[in-house]
């Protein structure tokens, strides 16, 4: 079981590793090894904040976890997944498999060849792309300029080489089917094929539009054979049954039918009052406060195009939300809106200033409540809008 699978455990080779483990899946779930909290934590990562990586650090070497709890951690997670037996929940594990996966593949491709050793196992885009069946279908583009060709390569499944030039180039060739089968058209008009330099059967794509369809080839493996049957007779669902029940619960606390859709700043609760008002101050946010500031703002509704322009004089870069936002805004059925005020609470964020978590469970609720009580409402959207036509 070496660190490569635990930081790809989608491999074959990771599922090798773990077919031939010496501990049974039922047995780890039945002593409830620290593969079983890693694998809640995934699940519930994934579903929050789009990202898998563990908490206790990123990856490679600064998990509390160890390599082998890592890698056993993603087939458990599979079976919490299955057990949700959600759609959105599904997809959305999957997108934060391959998410992560791919910011790991990033970091692994910008290593130096020096620095590539054993002891920090690193993938290549030759690997990537032998493992998806790709290697022949894809090629360095040979009109890249001068300098930037060379073997798709970039080191080993060991990691202990480098690949050829052992620079990747700037572009590539791949063959159509691969090509329409990876990519869609809804990810934006460039990816369509009437507006792609075909030749000779192959469509030219750079390294970072590359790299988008090998996310998509990921999240396709993650979501093969979801959900699955458990054996009866292993007792894994039982095993498993309240940490499926926590997760079902945050599913369910996060899927709102009507956000209130109006933004009135003065009538934010306390929680994210005080987060808007640091980071208007340019203190940075933590993770877990963005996180917690964004599901808000796009839990009343806010594009993130308004959220951007809300965010506009903080410590909040526009890249940045607009990513989290988009996430936490896509269109495939499940809304994200903040965590509970019991989350909040535990994350600092939260000082149930007047008692008013006796109000409301979280702050949209808490949110809702106090719109729907106000005598008169401005939405922050209006003055906005009339500013920007006085500009005119
Ligand atoms: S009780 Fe809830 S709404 Fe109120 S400040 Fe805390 S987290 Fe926010």
């Amino acid at each position: 079981m070496d660190a490569l699978d635990a930081k790809y455990p989608f491999f074959a080779s990771a599922r090798e590793a773990v077919a031939g483990a010496a501990v049974s899946l039922p047995e780890l779930v039945a002593a409830d090894a620290p593969a079983v909290e890693r694998a809640r934590e995934r699940v519930e990562r994934a579903l929050l904040e789009g990202t898998v990586a563990s908490e206790s650090g990123a990856f490679p070497g600064e998990s509390a976890y160890d390599a082998q709890a890592e890698l056993l951690s993603y087939p458990i997670a599979r079976i919490l997944v299955s057990l949700l037996d959600s759609g959105p929940a599904i997809e959305k594990y999957a997108a934060a498999e391959a998410a992560t996966a791919m910011e790991r593949v990033r970091r692994d491709l910008e290593t130096d060849d020096e620095l590539r050793s054993v002891s920090t196992p690193t993938v290549g885009l030759d690997d990537l792309l032998a493992e998806f069946d790709l290697a022949d279908a894809v090629r360095p583009d040979a009109t890249a300029p001068a300098g930037v060709r060379g073997g798709a390569g970039g080191g080993t499944a060991g990691g202990a080489t480098g690949g050829g030039a052992g620079r990747d180039p700037d572009g590539y060739r791949i063959d159509v089917g691969p090509y329409l089968r990876l990519t869609s058209p809804e990810w934006g008009d460039s990816w369509r094929l009437v507006n792609r330099a075909l030749a000779d059967g192959a469509v030219r794509v750079s390294r970072a539009e590359l790299l988008a369809a090998l996310e998509a080839a990921v999240e396709a493996r993650v979501a093969e054979g979801l959900p699955f049957e458990l054996a009866a007779d292993e007792g894994i669902a039982e095993a498993l049954e309240s940490r499926v029940a926590d997760l079902r619960r945050l599913l369910s606390e996060r899927t709102y039918a009507e956000p209130p859709d109006v933004v009135a700043p003065a009538l934010f609760p306390p929680c994210m009052t005080n987060l808007i008002e640091k980071a208007e101050r340019d203190a940075a946010l933590s993770a877990a406060e963005s996180f917690a500031l964004m599901a808000f703002l796009v839990g009343i509704g806010m594009t993130p195009d308004e959220v951007v322009a809300f965010c506009a004089d903080t410590s909040l870069d526009a890249e940045g939300i607009r990513y989290q936002t988009e996430f936490l805004t896509d269109d495939r059925g499940t809304q994200y809106p903040p965590p509970t005020c019991e989350t909040l609470a535990n994350y600092g964020i939260c000082h149930n200033e007047d008692d008013h978590m006796q109000v409301a469970a979280d702050p949209l609720s808490y949110y809702e409540k106090r719109v729907a009580a106000a005598d008169e409402v401005t939405d922050w959207r209006d003055g906005r809008e009339s500013s920007e036509a006085g500009e005119d």
